[in-house]
């Protein structure tokens, strides 16, 4: 049979732009999704050898997706940033992303404190049935790809610079999205080694940070002068101990901030959902003062008058400790607490005493080393992004995820901002492309 001739009309469509997301976190892999659905070719690179390592710890926490609470009142959850944050849940928020698991054959629900989460409280299943329908849309992974900047004299940034288990290699792209995370949990993928190559290329980076994280506390001494850490006896007995029920604020606030829930002792100060939801504020104190006092309120359901009644009630020859435990419920680390940061006068006054169990001072020395923290604050600042996150130094670069200079609390707030820039980031590079 005679070949039918080709046509002009038959010419070999143009080749697809190519595009590489590096890093595979929950906003590379967003990005990937909404350029692979562009009709683009999508290369995906990280450095480990499987993507998506820290959510899939998240998942052990229960992988708190979202959060169900009204949209304003999400919006302010981002503080400083909410300008920069809120128009990329607009496009892609809290009700978006429950739409998206359930498309993945995930389903969610609202647990009591208004936090969403999977019904299975897992991330495995869901990160297997999103890794799928990515390759079958023809996102390609390549795993063991630890980019390292750019080629030496590409001025356009399209010419990556990777270290790959055969050496190095340069690969070339039409557009690139770089979301590679913030700078803790180092172990699993994220360690903000991308601060320098951006750097160079003129990007501003406000410094990172550690956010949702523990602190050292300082306590007063014997001699007046603050020492840091908890005593050898406090630490022995109550390490680990978590304290249920309770609510902080930052001192000098007002109450404004008081939050109740609970936290833990640790070694050397203090960790846990209530701590990080100070953190940022805390830490930023502890910046500008060299320390930041928070009260602990040991009862939030008992008034302060309630309280200071009941520790001036007479106890006869019981002792103290047995009076707080019978009269208000205060033993273990809650009554230890008391002992380990006041003075002997406070103690033996009712009044001091009644006062310091709805307002105990605990200082804040420092925080805990930035590679403990479940986020990082500081990154790309907004500022040097167009809209859709493309890079004013750079176009054609666009960036996505923790990386970016915001911070939010726990509670679903950084993955569904994570997921939300996955999308902007994507969005932004199929738009620059055509
Ligand atoms: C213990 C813990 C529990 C958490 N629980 C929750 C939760 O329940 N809900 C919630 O909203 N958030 C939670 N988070 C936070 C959430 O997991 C992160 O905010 C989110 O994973 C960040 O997504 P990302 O894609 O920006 O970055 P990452 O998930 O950190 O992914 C970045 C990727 O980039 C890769 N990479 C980095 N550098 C390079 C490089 N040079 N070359 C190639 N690849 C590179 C890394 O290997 C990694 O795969 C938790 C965090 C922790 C630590």
């Amino acid at each position: 049979m005679t070949p039918i001739a080709a046509t002009a009309n038959d010419a070999p469509a143009p080749a697809p732009k190519r595009v590489a997301v590096v890093g595979g976190g929950p906003a590379g892999l967003m990005a990937a999704e909404v350029l692979a659905a562009g009709r683009v070719s999508v290369d995906l690179f990280d450095a480990m050898p499987s993507v998506g390592r820290k959510f899939l710890l998240a998942g052990k926490g229960g992988l708190n997706l979202t959060h169900g609470e009204p949209f304003e009142r999400f919006a302010e959850r981002y503080g400083a940033r909410r300008a920069d944050i809120e128009p990329l849940l607009a496009a892609f928020g809290p009700a978006q992303l429950r739409d998206w698991a359930q498309g993945l054959g995930i389903a969610t629900f609202v647990g009591s404190s208004g936090r969403v989460f999977p019904a299975d409280l897992k991330a495995a299943p869901l990160l297997r049935a999103w890794l799928h329908r990515l390759r079958a849309s023809g996102v390609r992974f390549h795993m063991r790809h630890r980019w390292l900047g750019w080629m030496e004299g590409d001025a356009a940034g399209k010419r990556l610079r990777f270290a790959t288990p055969d050496g190095e290699a340069a690969i070339d792209a039409d557009a690139v999205v770089l979301a590679l995370g913030g700078a803790s949990w180092s172990r699993l993928g994220s360690d903000g080694a991308w601060v320098e190559p951006l750097a160079a290329r003129g990007v501003s980076i406000a410094p990172l940070q550690p956010s949702n994280c523990g602190f050292h506390v300082a306590r007063p001494s014997a001699d007046g002068t603050p020492a840091t850490g908890w005593t050898e006896h406090f630490k022995t007995r109550f390490a680990g101990a978590p304290l249920k029920n309770v609510a902080l604020s930052l001192d000098g606030e007002g109450g404004a901030m008081k939050q109740s829930g609970e936290f833990v002792v640790t070694e050397n100060g203090v960790e846990g959902s209530l701590v990080y939801a100070l953190s940022g504020p805390a830490r930023d104190r502890i910046a500008r003062e060299g320390g930041a006092t928070l009260l602990l309120d040991l009862l939030p359901s008992h008034t302060a008058q309630q309280v200071r009644a009941e520790v001036a009630r007479p106890r006869g020859s019981r002792s103290l400790g047995t009076h707080l435990k019978s009269r208000l419920g205060l033993s273990g680390a809650k009554a230890a607490l008391l002992y380990e940061l006041l003075p002997r006068s406070a103690i033996d006054d009712a009044a001091q005493l009644g006062a310091a169990i709805k307002a105990l001072p605990l200082t804040l020395s420092q925080t805990r080393p930035i590679d403990e923290a479940i986020s990082t604050a500081g990154g790309v600042r907004f500022e040097s992004l167009q809209p859709g996150l493309m890079l004013d130094a750079l176009p054609g670069v666009f960036c996505a995820g923790e990386m970016l200079d915001w911070e939010a609390p726990t509670g679903g707030y950084l993955l569904t901002a994570c997921l939300a820039s996955g999308v902007a980031a994507g969005r932004g590079a199929r738009q620059f492309l055509q």
